[in-house]
């Protein structure tokens, strides 16, 4: 079996050891070995693998995946084949170790402030690119968190770590574990092995942890969200917090610099705005629909329609808000027929009391359709003309 070298000391980057067995690997160029000893960590409990490469006489395998199986054998993807005894000393990507670290730490931290103060129990790390999740259930299946939550479960996260307590990773004999005042009751029978985060939280986790609270760095909620019943809770912990700390503050300080204003008073500028606008927008679009009215008198003929009144109007491009309440205001009158270009789009109108359908006609001249007494579609403006000389024909 291969000796977890992690679990007695989580910022071992390099070790030496042997490959035990070599099989190909899943994809094709890649093989998987077993190793006597390995500090390398395997995907499990939401936290990802460990990235590196294992030198060894004669050159380097990069190791791209690492996978525990059943019987709890630690197999490493490499990108070439490394032979069955070589002697390799493994390198492991501690960047990438640290950020999962610092994540899978404050997950531990955030779980048990849950627990402790909202009585939530929480299952499923999944620690992903950007941001990690965990599911929490809260006490009458309440599937959010107010703002005051968010801070207290921030706030007393963060001063937990800024205490910098220790944090211990043991296996415990069974008597000694069955005193333990454990978060929640194991997985597993055997081989149990606890974590516990200073006098905070005290669980079984088989993962890799920070030496102390303080190197977790600090903890930001970024957003929760319903999630089939349960809280889903998106959180950033240690150099991930202090990158979306900067972007954040990029943006803040760019919307403020374009608002004109300082950043706590972003979001009053913003909703000033958006009013101000809708405002701007409603006055603009009322004034547009009188113009388009105007319009549609101003090209009103009666010649031969047996006293409806024809509109035949070609105008430029308008607000489809404004060309919607201008016809239908139009239309709402008795006797009146009216073909619409406004730039490329058709809208074809009619009053009630008049038995033409108009959809049938936009459809004779271009595309489009709706219902008959009014239908909208798209064609040149001299689509008009043709409806029009089609009705004088038609309705004589
Ligand atoms: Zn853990």
């Amino acid at each position: 079996m291969t000796e977890r070298l992690y679990y007695d000391d989580a910022y071992l980057w390099e070790f030496d050891g042997t490959v035990t067995r070599l099989r190909e690997g899943k994809k094709q160029g890649t093989w998987e070995a077993l190793l006597d000893r390995s500090a390398f960590y395997p995907t499990s409990g939401g936290q990802p693998f460990d990235t590196g490469k294992l030198l060894f006489a004669g050159g380097e395998a990069c190791v791209t995946d690492v996978e525990a199986d059943r019987e709890g054998e630690v197999w490493h993807t490499l990108d070439r084949a490394v032979p069955e005894g070589t002697a390799v000393h493994g390198c492991l990507d501690g960047q990438r170790r640290t950020d999962h670290m610092e994540q899978h730490g404050g997950e531990h931290m955030l779980a048990g402030a849950i627990w402790e103060m909202l009585q939530g129990t929480t299952i499923g790390l999944h620690l992903g690119q950007e941001d990690s999740t965990i599911d929490v259930t809260l006490p009458e299946e309440r599937t959010h968190l107010t703002e005051e939550e968010i801070r207290m479960l921030e706030d007393t996260v963060n001063s937990r770590i800024r205490l910098d307590a220790p944090i211990r990773c043991w296996f415990p004999a069974k008597e000694e574990l069955e005193s333990l005042p454990l978060r929640k009751a194991p997985t597993v029978q055997e081989h149990v092995r606890i974590v516990a985060m200073g006098d905070f939280e005290m669980v079984a986790c088989g993962g890799t942890h920070p030496s102390s609270t303080g190197r977790i760095g600090m903890l930001k909620i970024l957003s929760v969200i319903p999630a089939k019943g349960k809280a889903r809770i998106s959180f950033v912990c240690g150099g991930r917090a202090a990158a979306v700390f900067q972007k954040y503050m990029r943006c803040a300080d760019k919307a403020g610099a374009a608002l004109s204003c300082p950043v706590e008073k972003l979001s009053r500028a913003a909703s000033d705005l958006k009013s101000r606008l809708a405002e701007a927008e409603r006055k603009a679009n009322r004034f547009e629909t009188k113009e388009l009215l105007d319009k549609f008198r101003a090209a009103e003929s009666t010649e031969d329609l047996k006293g409806i009144t024809l509109a035949a109007v070609v105008t430029e491009e308008a607000d489809a808000r404004a060309v919607t309440a201008a016809v239908s205001e139009y239309i709402a009158e008795k006797g009146k027929l009216l073909l619409l270009a406004a730039g490329e789009r058709l809208t074809f109108a009619r009053s009630e009391n008049v038995p033409v359908d108009m959809s049938e006609l936009i459809r004779r001249v271009g595309r489009g359709g709706g219902r008959p007494e009014m239908a909208s579609g798209a064609g040149i403006p001299e689509c008009v003309g043709v409806a029009r000389k089609i009705l004088m024909t038609e309705m004589k």
